[in-house]
């Protein structure tokens, strides 16, 4: 969904869209949504720039660092953005726009788009970093076993060498 600035009555509008999860393009592959996401928000402009807030909710599903298994996380994000049009962004304010901690980006001066702030919302909310549980332990790099529900042998039984000489090393230096 874009809106056309042109078609902003008095300049300012409010504006509101349910993207289905096949609707939403350009996601960052390792995050799907699990429910539809919503965008609430309201448009603003302001001689050529545009201040575009609002809301975005929805549930995403990303895999665990550590043992691939799906983890399931909320996002429920308010945004406040400014857009600026790439003709004027060097001659702007920018710096001391930035210090409202406002976030600026630039447009085409005609439309915004309103996936990428979604997408951006999204992706914001979700940690680089996510474990399925905070002592999550993992596959076991040799026979692929999931260490959260069963153990196995490997480790105990042949001891890397690479690992052998790294605890030889350690030993030492205590
Ligand atoms: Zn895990
Ligand atoms: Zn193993």
């Amino acid at each position: 969904m874009r809106i056309e600035l042109e078609k902003l009555e008095g300049g300012r509008g409010d504006f509101a869209h349910v993207y289905q999860p096949d609707e939403l393009e350009g996601l960052d592959e390792r995050i799907k949504l699990t429910q539809p996401a919503e965008i609430k928000g309201a448009v603003k402009r302001a001689g050529n720039d545009v201040f575009v807030d609002g809301h975005v909710e929805t549930r995403v599903q990303v895999e665990c660092d550590r043992c691939l298994k799906p983890v399931e996380l909320p996002v429920s994000a308010d945004f406040a953005l400014e857009y600026i049009p790439g003709a004027d962004y060097e001659s702007s304010s920018a710096a001391a726009l930035s210090e409202e901690e406002m976030s600026v980006s630039v447009f085409d001066g005609q439309s915004i788009d309103v996936d990428e702030i979604v997408n951006e919302q999204i992706l914001l909310a979700v940690p680089a970093r996510t474990l399925c549980r905070e002592d999550c332990k993992g596959i076991c790099p040799d026979c692929g076993i999931d260490l959260n529900t069963g153990q196995c042998n490997c480790a105990s039984q042949d001891v890397d060498p690479r690992w052998a000489a790294l605890k030889g090393f350690q030993n030492t230096d205590s």
